[in-house]
């Protein structure tokens, strides 16, 4: 019998199961508000009682979670997990593991979407950044083959740089960083001033125009060829839901990025290329993580 395995893709807002058997059979997606569970007495029982209720179904072989936080280096402690605060500060993996029967581990949600996104290539690359904006900057980071993590886990960080003249408080407790001025959280609070009656989703078809949403590409393209020019990849993969918005200038960043990049072989030979992430792309990856990190997958 093929191996399955659950992949768990925990959001701010949401969270998304996905089960995935052999190759390519993908079962039982479900999604729904993660305070459903996160927001119980207990979050870690209401978390391990989501895996009983697959495994009450069938047999798992592992499961994976991707979570929006730092997690320690080796990837079996929580950081920092400031959107939910029942899950920091604790070593998740290994207590679900223990109230399950089940294989579980952990990584940060951006590279389960970096992973499906690298897995659609040819080839995995030895070197590839991955750019997700959303309400703040996912920041993937490939390196040699695998997944970098930094000496203390915070490494892909781009969003806390600091950008000069700046002093907007940054959730992270600093002041100034590039992402109080380049995310999705900032285009949310531009929008409640400028035009607080449309929905958000229109915002670029609106107002692309306006001089200060072209100055927010700028910024953008300028944060993320910064990361570029310091890691030289084969692939930038830029996604995420800022980006996913109807006329959003994909264009207009391109060009600022590649304005930016260190000529002559690193404008020349990146390849640039765009996410096509679904609402399953992070349960997708995190699907194939489990299966990379206790099935020992093939890399294509
Ligand atoms: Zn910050």
């Amino acid at each position: 019998m093929s191996a399955t395995w659950l992949g768990i893709d925990i959001g701010g807002t949401n969270t998304r199961l996905l089960t995935l058997s052999g190759k390519d059979q993908w079962d039982g997606f479900a999604k729904f508000p993660t305070a459903s569970w996160a927001n119980t007495a207990d979050a870690l029982a209401a978390l391990a009682a989501l895996i009983n209720q697959v495994l009450a179904r069938r047999p798992l072989s592992g499961v994976m979670l991707g979570l929006p936080g730092i997690l320690s280096r080796d990837r079996r402690h929580v950081i920092s997990l400031p959107f939910i605060q029942a899950l920091d500060d604790m070593p998740v993996a290994a207590h679900l593991s223990e109230m399950t029967g089940v294989p579980v581990a952990m990584d940060k949600d951006v590279n389960h979407l970096m992973l499906w996104d690298l897995m659609q290539l040819e080839t995995l690359p030895d070197n590839a950044v991955g750019l997700y904006l959303g309400t703040g900057m996912g920041n993937s980071l490939w390196i040699n083959g695998q997944f970098y993590h930094g000496e203390h886990g915070g490494s892909g960080e781009i969003g806390h740089i600091p950008w000069a003249d700046n002093e907007l408080p940054c959730p992270c407790g600093n002041r100034g960083c590039a992402e109080t001025l380049t995310s999705g959280h900032w285009l949310s609070q531009w929008a409640r001033l400028r035009d607080p009656d449309s929905d958000i989703s229109q915002l670029f078809i609106r107002h692309g125009q306006h001089p200060e949403l072209q100055q927010f590409i700028i910024r953008l393209g300028k944060v993320i060829a910064g990361e570029t020019n310091i890691l030289d990849p084969e692939y930038l993969i830029l996604g995420g839901g800022v980006l996913a918005m109807a006329g959003f200038p994909l264009a207009a960043l391109r060009s600022e990025i590649q304005c930016h990049l260190r000529p002559p072989a690193t404008r020349a030979e990146l390849k640039i290329i765009i996410s096509h992430a679904t609402d399953q792309t992070g349960c997708r990856g995190a699907c194939l993580a489990a299966a990379r990190n206790f099935g020992g997958l093939d890399e294509r």
